[in-house]
């Protein structure tokens, strides 16, 4: 590439982070750290109604949370801020000049609006091909405004502005920017200006087809946050929507990413948002966790959903999360699956009671009981043993029993290994909680 690599993310803030602009932030982050180039933040916070500060900060925390750091803009300045718009009146009203001076520029009710210059126009996308657009019609293609009678600016010349004050050599933006596009480039034109390289990505679908819009559920990087998601199967996951490393990989680490992503291997047509593929790849990224690594989010993630770890010792909660590990996907799936570790209380899943808490049932999960109370060294190896022969005994496949000491212990018909969660909670508790259980029936 000849000139240096700049690129920008260019969000209205709105309050938080959408998945479509934190693709577009990670394809432009992925774009600059290829070729060494520059990652721009800037706050197209041309709407005042909006606190702006607030709504920033939240993309700056989604931002974050993916790891995608920038290189100019908000807190870490550079040398072609300020990065909000709402700061950069000067530059504009100096642009605004220019076109005014060259006769490109006419009053309309207040409002200033751009004269077109009404030809064709080729966009030379580097995703969506050439495409000529025909901006001949007036009918069709008014002549835009670019400020409004309040003084305000229209987001389509402040862009402009912007990017080429700001030196952007390539605008990577989602597809509902590609129809603009046109319009943008008369701008530059008419600012004697060479417009940048365009690479419209694009959109992102549901699963039904429809377009993925802010209303979705699960549309917003916060869910993922708040859902303990991993940050880096997340990014993974968006890497997917429009990429392809053409091998059909999909778990990939992101410094291979990096280092093979480029704009000619996005993919043209739309991506399709799989929540139940990131559920899957977060699994991915969350069996990958070191021992230490999994405990801390798993205590965080227990604290933060209220139950009391506090009371229990180091060991057994260690032993008790480690029992869990690689069983779930994400973190909040953590305190249903293992809860029963920690509360004496149990509440019996009632499908589990209607299957398993049978009259036939009640004198096996006796006999487990009578075996259990057998054992001195009560580990998992030993449970194994002794519940294989308790179910040959009863004449019964181990599974006829394994159920019901489960819900028995740990009220759930799902949970980690049955020997190894009998072992953590111990020979006392478990007696105590089958005897608990019996008594239900
Ligand atoms: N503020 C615009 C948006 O959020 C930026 C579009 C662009 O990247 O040029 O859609």
């Amino acid at each position: 590439m000849s000139s240096p690599v700049r690129v920008r993310f260019a969000p209205s803030p709105t309050g938080y982070l959408h998945i479509g602009g934190a693709r577009t932030a990670l394809f432009n982050w992925l774009f600059a750290r290829h070729y060494g180039g520059t990652f721009v933040l800037r706050v197209e916070d041309t709407d005042q109604s909006r606190n702006t500060e607030e709504a920033a900060a939240a993309i700056y925390e989604g931002l974050r949370w993916l790891e995608l750091q920038w290189d100019e803009g908000p807190h870490v300045g550079g040398d072609f801020g300020p990065y909000f718009q709402s700061q950069r009146n000067d530059i504009y009203e100096r642009h605004l000049k220019k076109l005014q001076n060259a006769d490109h520029i006419f009053e309309d009710k207040g409002a200033l609006r751009f004269r077109s210059p009404r030809e064709h126009v080729i966009v030379d996308d580097l995703v969506a091909g050439k495409i000529d657009f025909d901006l001949s019609n007036e009918q069709t293609h008014p002549d835009m405004t670019i400020r409004r009678p309040d003084g305000s600016w229209i987001f389509h010349f402040v862009n402009v502005v912007d990017d080429m004050e700001m030196k952007i050599s390539h605008v990577i933006r989602g597809e509902d920017h590609l129809s603009n596009t046109p319009k943008h480039i008369e701008l530059y034109r008419a600012l004697g200006a060479e417009p940048p390289q365009f690479a419209h990505i694009p959109l992102i679908l549901n699963r039904d087809g429809s377009k993925m819009s802010k209303r979705d559920q699960g549309a917003s990087v916060d869910y993922y946050i708040k859902r303990g998601y991993l940050p880096e199967a997340v990014r993974n996951y968006l890497c997917l929507l429009g990429w392809s490393p053409k091998d059909n990989r999909e778990k990939i680490d992101i410094d291979d990413i990096v280092r093979i992503f480029d704009l000619n291997n996005l993919v043209r047509s739309h991506a399709t948002f799989d929540p139940d593929k990131l559920h899957w790849l977060n699994g991915e990224y969350a069996h990958e966790l070191s021992d230490s690594e999994f405990y801390d989010r798993a205590v965080a993630t227990l604290r933060s959903a209220g139950i009391n770890i506090d009371n229990y010792s180091t060991e057994y909660v260690r032993a008790a999360l480690q029992t869990c590990k690689g069983k779930i996907n994400t973190f909040d799936e953590l305190p249903a699956y293992c809860g029963f570790y920690f509360t004496d209380d149990l509440s019996y899943n009632p499908d589990g009671v209607a299957k398993h808490f049978t009259p036939e049932n009640k004198s096996r999960l006796e006999a487990v009981r009578d075996a259990l109370g057998q054992i001195d060294n009560f580990t998992a190896n030993e449970i194994e043993t002794i519940m294989k022969a308790t179910a040959a005994k009863l004449g019964v496949k181990v599974g006829a029993i394994v159920h019901p000491s489960r819900l028995a212990v740990t009220g759930s018909n799902a949970g980690p290994s049955l020997y190894h969660l009998l072992e953590v909670l111990g020979k006392k508790k478990v007696l105590t909680r089958i005897d608990r259980a019996l008594s239900t029936f």
